[in-house]
């Protein structure tokens, strides 16, 4: 296992984070709960071959995910790693699921369950999870980094730090506006020009904080690469699998700390980590025909898209509160890595979130705006029934 400085906060973490979010589950009926003992196994597996980085949080897995981490490092490991976990910003607004009487009434009484179910008494890396532009002014007048501040000369965290989904002119602001711990954002193989792109990753090297990559396999998406773009990886004289290409991908930036992978058996957990322990996973370490060959392959896999939507919003707002290009988003995903899954367990939340292509309307105003003249209200349908269903 190779080990990357954490930052200005100066400490070592091994280069393979694993993510606590995609755990071994039982699916019984439409409920479905983790695999304790199966996730426990990985856990200790991990924690034993050198893994020293663990990343969960607090909705992860219907909330029981930091319990089964707790759970699994209790009797010596939790020592030896390093925990990061998350609290989202919406969870400390809703004052009637934490049990206080103000927001940060709730964040704090957020924090001590939290430290209940990891059984410890201090989380190293604490997050406020998943920032998005729309957050950003509220969080910064509801005084939620001061009391983290607080929790921090207290000693029940040791680093304040934030997740991040959004484009880089949201990411910008939130980087510059604070002495951040570490940051966490989205990046892989397609994504150098999108969320928060390539340049979130030297902006956040460039001031000294800490870099944690999620997503690397964009879902599990880029493991199988479907035959057109695996077509271009045999044409490298370089043999690797999809999921090696992608981790080789963010291992070769030096800024980058720790990559998460949010491993589901234990195979995958030791395929990972062998990929994490080559001689050449370093940073730097791929050659510029290795690099030319991750662009092609990039395009490749941009031209399987089906929907020809380019995100522009402009048939935004929908009046029944449909997220049309989320909902193409997560469609040409699944169309573009030849699998509907990890897509469906997305369209999860954004049906949770009421955005979803279900609630259409057919009143076709979203046709009349779009530029591309796609014909929305047939291609939501499609996306729909291709979407829905997935059972967390
Ligand atoms: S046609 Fe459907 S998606 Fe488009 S604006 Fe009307 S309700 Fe929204
Ligand atoms: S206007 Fe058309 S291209 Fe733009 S986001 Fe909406 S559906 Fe996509």
């Amino acid at each position: 296992m190779h080990y990357r400085t954490f930052g200005k906060l100066g400490y070592e973490v091994s280069a393979f984070g694993m993510g606590c979010m995609r755990l071994p589950r039982i699916v019984t009926g439409d409920q479905a709960e983790v695999d304790r003992e199966r996730a426990w196994e990985m856990i200790r597996y991990a924690a034993d071959h050198g893994v020293t980085y663990f990343d969960t949080a607090y909705g992860y897995h219907n909330k029981t995910s930091e319990e089964v981490l707790g759970e699994a490092l209790e009797g010596g490991r939790r020592e030896k790693v390093k925990i990061a976990t998350k609290q989202p910003f919406g969870v400390m607004k809703d004052l009637d699921s934490g049990g206080g009487k103000t927001l940060l009434e709730n964040a704090r009484r957020n924090l001590e369950n939290t430290l209940a179910k990891l059984r410890t008494s201090y989380i190293d890396v604490y997050l406020i999870h998943n920032i998005g532009a729309g957050d950003w002014e509220d969080i910064k007048s509801s005084k939620v980094i001061e009391e983290y501040e607080k929790f921090r000369s207290e000693g029940l965290i040791k680093a304040i730090a934030f997740s991040y989904h959004g484009d880089y002119a949201g990411f910008k602001p939130v980087l510059d506006y604070y002495d951040w711990g570490m940051c966490q954002i989205q990046q892989n193989i397609i994504d150098v020009d999108r969320e928060a792109t390539e340049q979130a990753i030297r902006d956040a090297g460039k001031k000294g904080c800490a870099l944690v990559i999620m997503e690397p396999l964009r879902g599990g998406n880029l493991a199988v690469p479907p035959a057109p773009v695996q077509a271009v990886y045999d044409s490298s004289p370089v043999k690797r699998s999809g999921v090696e290409w992608a981790f080789r991908h963010m291992l070769d930036y030096p800024e980058v700390s720790t990559i998460l992978s949010g491993v589901s058996t234990l195979e995958q957990l030791k395929d990972n980590i062998e990929i994490f322990s080559r001689p050449d996973a370093v940073a730097g370490g791929l050659s510029d025909e290795e690099k030319r060959l991750i662009v092609r392959v990039r395009k490749q896999y941009l031209a399987l898209k089906s929907v020809p939507c380019t995100g522009c919003e402009y048939c935004l707002p929908c009046p029944s509160g449909v997220n049309i290009p989320q909902v193409f988003g997560k469609y040409n995903d699944g169309v573009m890595f030849g699998t509907f899954e990890p897509a469906r367990r997305s369209y999860m939340f954004q049906v949770r979130a009421k955005q979803d292509a279900g609630l259409c309307a057919a009143c076709g105003a979203c046709e009349k705006k779009c530029p591309q003249h796609i014909g929305i209200i047939a291609e939501l349908k499609g996306a729909h029934d291709k979407l829905k269903g997935w059972i967390e």
